[in-house]
């Protein structure tokens, strides 16, 4: 039951003189005998492998400091993923609005194109309707007949096309001064939305640069696994990767440490994540000394 957590294992910081256990574990077990154990623990500090206390400090410090920047995140709240969101359907709304206006324009084009073509068919018809007057023979009247039937007939397509352009242009015009609103509306909001977050920034901003600079100072003080284990479990647990050992429980996730480890922890040669929820253990024992 000790090494569920392989990955961690092989990022321990190792001691190989680290088995000064015999007569520390009379300390275990036992809620109220912490500050005598520490004491104990502390006598023997001096001796045996080199402590890793100063690097699970460093982890408690980082902690805070990404408990701090988590809570300025929380403050900031959705604002700048749903403004992200706002963005993308407006750019979307934007293209369909476009292709529909595309669409409208070229019915509109086509839409005048058949009423000229109308109205000059009409007037040929007229001269015709003079011309059958002063015909001089049967075919030539047939003939103007033809083709007056045949302008009709054209003027009747024409017709039936325009009937049609205009209901799909009733309905897209609709549709459009639809889109428009809707574009408009989420501008709008996103736009409310944006003047929040700069605000939020604006406030935040000193706090969040001075955050940074310690943290980067902090992480920059710890090796490449404890860099890489920390900001792993950090990616999971936001400002709560490190959990204290307090009775033998993980503050993290409140389950019980076998006694054993327990004291492992306490010794500090070896860094340990917890076996439930993976948070770096740190001994209550270590805080503040
Ligand atoms: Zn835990």
């Amino acid at each position: 039951m000790n090494e569920i957590n392989p990955n961690t294992e092989d990022n321990e910081l190792k001691s190989e003189t680290a088995e000064s256990g015999s007569h520390i574990e009379t300390g275990i077990g036992e809620d109220d005998g912490a500050s005598k154990f520490q004491h104990y623990f502390l006598e023997e500090e001096e001796s045996n492998a080199p402590k890793l206390t100063e690097i699970l400090r460093a982890f408690l410090r980082l902690r805070e400091i990404d408990a701090e920047l988590a809570e300025i995140e929380e403050e900031k709240g959705d604002l700048p993923e749903s403004i992200e969101k706002l963005r993308t359907q407006n750019e979307s709304m934007k293209k369909e609005y476009a292709e529909k206006k595309q669409i409208l324009n070229s019915l509109v084009e086509e839409k005048s194109k058949l009423e000229q073509e109308d109205s000059s068919f009409e007037q040929k018809i007229g001269k015709y309707d003079e011309q059958k007057y002063n015909v001089r023979s049967n075919e030539e009247y047939d003939e103007i007949t033809k083709a007056v039937d045949s302008l009709f007939e054209q003027v009747k397509k024409n017709e039936s096309r325009l009937k049609e352009i205009e209901g799909i242009l009733s309905g897209l015009d609709v549709e459009i001064e639809d889109l428009e609103n809707k574009i408009a509306d989420q501008e709008k909001e996103a736009e409310e939305k944006q003047n929040l977050l700069d605000e939020l920034n604006e406030q935040y901003k000193q706090d969040e640069v001075a955050l940074r600079e310690k943290r980067n100072s902090e992480i920059g003080m710890l090796d490449e696994s404890n860099r890489f284990l920390y900001e792993n479990v950090n990616k999971m647990y936001k400002g709560e990767a490190a959990a204290i050992v307090r009775k033998g429980n993980c503050s993290g996730c409140y389950n019980s440490i076998p006694p054993q480890r327990v004291i492992e922890i306490r010794s500090a040669e070896k860094i340990f994540t917890c076996q439930s929820c993976g948070r770096i253990l740190v001994a209550e024992e270590i805080l503040g000394n």
